[in-house]
């Protein structure tokens, strides 16, 4: 392209991208299709994930099924990679909610049930995995920590005398934040069913939506003020 102005330069590029635009989009009946780079397919747009880096249409240049083709061949050859970034988006907030909504849809329709039938030995072997995870915390901590707290769930304040009456037991300790340290700067003591319904919740998602939210107590938890006591 020598002796080209700069302007015609433009203009030529401006040319190749509607030419390209034009080979690979088609408008029948109302209706556009767009063709698919790798499997040459002409689909309608919706089957087309969108890219907001791709400032023209706003969508992948491959269809949906072959982009999830193209992820699964990635995962394989970049096995290590592929686990840290899926350990990563399970762990943020929104990988977490989108596991609750699966995890609920599969309970509902029944097919956990089905899995835990058949699969008795991983889940034994998952159950003894988390005991040994459980926390580092000596007896005299968790009174330490449960007086800290006047005996009390650190979240809905439940007694641990009206605890006992109810439950037969002793207040359960629980992880602020589910994926971090198992001593006292990450544990509050909690009530069986505080316990339970925060799960692997993280604070923010979980406390925030209960009648008994309190912001000065939310900062409490998750200021690390927990240190203080140990
Ligand atoms: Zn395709
Ligand atoms: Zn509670």
């Amino acid at each position: 392209m020598i002796g080209l102005t700069q302007e015609e330069k433009d203009r030529r590029a401006i040319q190749r991208k509607k030419d390209k635009y034009n080979k690979t989009h088609k408008t029948i009946n109302e209706v556009e299709y767009k063709l698919c780079s790798i499997c040459n397919d002409w689909q309608l747009t919706d089957m087309y994930y969108k890219n907001k880096s791709n400032n023209v249409v706003g969508l992948y240049p491959y269809c949906k099924s072959c982009a999830i083709n193209k992820a699964h061949k990635w995962a394989i050859n970049n096995r290590e990679s592929s686990r840290i970034m899926k350990e990563k988006y399970a762990k943020s907030d929104k990988g977490r909610e989108r596991n609750n909504i699966a995890w609920k849809k599969r309970t509902q329709n029944g097919s956990i049930k089905e899995y835990q039938r058949f699969n008795k030995e991983k889940i034994k072997f998952y159950q003894l995995k988390r005991k040994k995870k459980k926390h580092k915390i000596s007896e005299v901590e968790r009174d330490r920590c449960k007086s800290y707290f006047y005996y009390s769930c650190a979240y809905c304040r439940l007694s641990e005398i009206d605890h006992f009456k109810v439950n037969n037991q002793k207040l359960h300790l629980n992880h602020v934040d589910p994926s971090s340290a198992n001593d006292l700067s990450n544990n509050v003591p909690a009530c069986k069913s505080c316990n339970s319904s925060k799960g692997t919740n993280s604070l923010y998602s979980w406390y925030l939506n209960k009648s008994f939210y309190r912001l000065e107590r939310y900062d409490y938890y998750s200021n690390g003020l927990m240190k203080i006591i140990k």
